[in-house]
């Protein structure tokens, strides 16, 4: 076997005609190849989703289970430092591509199977799904790559360090296992319209891969690290150039041209189905090692057919339809990325062909003829209303993103920090403030539903209400923030971050009583909620009600007794109170969250604390020094510890912490 083309058969590639598919994409009139992988290929993804299910029963009936097998919780990863079975999961699917190819794409992605199901159900209704072809949207897969998974690297290393005061460290961890299965998931009625969209729609507007081509942004790694694998596609000298294994590729790749050319398959777009080896009559392709395809060299001058359906200035304005179809379902809406990519795709195809009825006069949409001699037909009337109707929807959810993004832009001239607002005495802000919050303000109102604004009721309405009822606060307006808040509440139920701004608007009024009161009632009815349960906790103290305070805590983590926020509370609340026996319960508290989280600098640091006022000096100079080694560059701890040298007269080293904390501090205050 060689993996070349006889030397006979080498015509310059443009002058290849198949004699099984004509240009135009219909038969012949010969009998159709026929691929014997596709049943083979239906069962091993078939038995894919039968383990993704038999996944989800084991979880529902234990309720814990392995990570998610989906590459998106690598995310995670990168974010936080968190290794899941996600993450592994991919990283084992990129290194195995960079061997034998886009091998996944053809054989376990759940996608796949559902873009081939609609290829084939289209099949049957007599559809043959068409190829979109541009030549720079074939990029929106990469792009999407790196701003889901390598642009939150890059901030995360070479900017957040910059921009946050008090960023912890990054340190891995390992999350083999979860309780929370589906919290990464959208639900179910999110779900159904991405299946359509991403399995249905790109498939019927962008060909049969659709979907893989312009949206995935997994295929936006596997299509470049194709082009590393020795593992592909290649011809034998049997190949006569018939035709068969380009008819029969789903992946719109030009297989007998490439193998002509190069003696193998060199697109990034082939998932090593196998269809085109099935369906050869020669048996001339076979899958095996050899060359790369970034080192394959052409056997012949390959003449590049104008094979893009756009121009290239078409191509730049639908780059540009794509970019604002993308952000506008992901800010506000807040779509997957996932599912925004597909309708950005789809709705650069509507606004391609729409464009092409306006400047064209001849235009068909598979057996549709749009538009013929300069004439629109009334499937055309019908196809520029749907499209119409998509782009105005995506231009009106645009706009009111736009107006949430111009919003947090004016907010942040809002410097008036949170503790002040909310302090009881608030400082009147300034006229700048007054004037960037009032226009915030105004803003947000456009995304709320009429009568007050041109929105519409969505998940996100509760996260604008929440946003303007802090402006309204800042601007001592807290009786209208309640309102809102409670509004909200009774439209979607009380949550706990709603209850805790009820609480806050209370407090900033000082009516701390008022504040505590709810907190304590809201507490009995959701013992669950422990942020609000801490918040509650701290306006009990804060009145004056410690005991009431520690009673609250104690209660609350009776519910939740794994909550490391709620032992932290609690230990402070002891060690704070004044009273030895409470203060060697607290420090046992804080033992207790050091064996979880044994390398907290803060916990040290109450430790230490609590030590000094029990006057062991010894413990508390070993726990500062300890939280001073664990975070050097924290000013809070630093200063801590400088202190306490002071006050047991280590005055020359004190000096020295103390101004290192003072810089750092600076340095802290500047950056924010
Ligand atoms: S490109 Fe994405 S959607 Fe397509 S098969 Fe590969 S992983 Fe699945
Ligand atoms: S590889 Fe097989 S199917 Fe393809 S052109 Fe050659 S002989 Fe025909
Ligand atoms: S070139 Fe062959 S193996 Fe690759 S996607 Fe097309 S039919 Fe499948």
């Amino acid at each position: 076997m060689t993996c070349q083309p006889r030397k006979e058969d080498r015509k310059p590639s443009s002058d290849i005609s198949l004699t099984v598919l004509s240009t135009s994409g219909k038969s012949s009139g010969k009998s159709p190849p026929m691929s014997h992988m596709g049943w083979k290929r239906a069962t091993i993804l078939l038995v894919v989703q039968g383990l993704i299910i038999a996944h989800i029963v084991q979880y529902a009936i234990m309720g814990e289970t392995v990570g998610p097998f989906e590459p998106s919780e690598g995310m995670k990863t990168l974010k936080d430092g968190v290794i899941t079975v996600g993450f592994l999961f991919f990283a084992a699917l990129l290194l195995s591509t960079a061997i034998l190819g886009r091998w996944f794409c053809g054989w376990g992605c759940h996608i796949v199977m559902l873009q081939d199901f609609c290829g084939w159900l289209m099949k049957k209704a007599g559809i043959r799904p068409h190829a979109f072809r541009s030549r720079l949207l074939l990029y929106m897969p990469l792009c999407l790559a790196v701003y889901m998974f390598i642009w939150p690297l890059f901030y995360r290393v070479a900017i957040a360090p910059w921009t946050i005061p008090d960023l912890p460290t990054p340190t891995l961890t390992f999350e083999m296992t979860v309780t929370n299965f589906w919290a990464t998931f959208p639900g179910v009625l999110m779900a159904i319209p991405f299946l359509f969209v991403c399995g249905f729609m790109t498939v019927y507007l962008l060909g049969s891969k659709g979907y893989c081509t312009y949206g995935c942004p997994y295929g936006g790694f596997f299509a470049p690290l194709d082009e590393l694998a020795p593992a592909r596609i290649r011809v034998t000298d049997a190949c006569d150039q018939c035709g068969h294994c380009t008819a029969v590729c789903t992946s719109n790749v030009e297989v007998h041209r490439e193998v002509h050319d190069f003696g193998m398959v060199v697109n990034q777009g082939c998932m090593k189905c196998m269809d085109c080896v099935s369906a050869c009559p020669k048996e001339a392709l076979y899958f095996g090692f050899g060359v790369p395809a970034f080192l394959a060299k052409p056997r012949v001058e390959p003449k590049v057919d104008a094979k893009w359906d756009m121009s290239m200035r078409e191509e730049i304005a639908l780059a540009v339809v794509a970019l604002a179809a993308f952000f506008a379902v992901r800010g506000m809406i807040s779509l997957p990325l996932l599912f925004a990519s597909g309708v950005a795709a789809c709705a650069v195809f509507l606004a391609w062909k729409s464009w092409a009825m306006l400047s064209t006069p001849a235009v068909r949409f598979h057996r549709f003829q749009l538009k013929l001699a300069g004439r629109m037909h009334a499937s055309g009337w019908i196809f520029a209303s749907t499209t119409a109707i998509v782009l105005g929807a995506l231009v009106y959810v645009g706009a009111l993103n736009a107006a949430v993004v111009f919003a947090e832009r004016a907010s942040e001239g809002v410097r008036t920090p949170a503790e002040v607002v909310f302090s009881g005495s608030p400082v009147t802000p300034n006229e700048t403030e007054i004037a960037a919050a009032q226009r915030a303000l105004a803003l947000y109102a456009y995304a709320l539903p009429a009568p007050v604004g041109i929105g519409f009721t969505g998940p996100w309405t509760l996260g604008v209400e929440s946003r303007m009822s802090y402006l309204r606060c800042v601007l001592g307006d807290y009786e209208g923030a309640e309102l809102m808040l409670r509004a909200a509440a009774s439209r979607e139920g009380l949550t706990e971050a709603v209850a805790t701004g009820i609480g806050q608007t209370m407090k900033g009024r000082a009516r701390l009583d008022l504040a505590s009161a709810w907190g304590v009632e809201q507490c009995a009815q959701h013992p669950e909620w422990e942020g609000f349960a801490d918040s509650t906790s701290l306006w009990l103290t804060e009145e004056g009600n410690r005991d009431g305070a520690v009673a609250l805590i104690r209660r609350t983590l009776e519910q939740n007794p794994t909550s490391l926020a709620l032992m932290r509370r609690l230990s402070l609340l002891l060690c704070e109170s004044g009273d030895d026996t409470l203060r060697a319960e607290g420090i046992r508290v804080i033992d207790h969250t050091l064996t979880i989280e044994p390398l907290n600098p803060f916990a040290f640091v109450a430790r230490a604390r609590a030590y000094r006022d029990a006057q062991d000096f010894v413990q508390a100079e070993a726990d500062f020094r300890r939280a001073a080694e664990l975070a050097p560059e924290n000013g809070m701890v630093l200063d801590s510890l400088g202190q306490f040298l002071m006050s047991i007269d280590k005055v020359r080293e004190a000096a020295g912490i103390l101004k290192q904390a003072g810089e750092i501090r600076l340095r802290e205050t500047a950056a924010r």
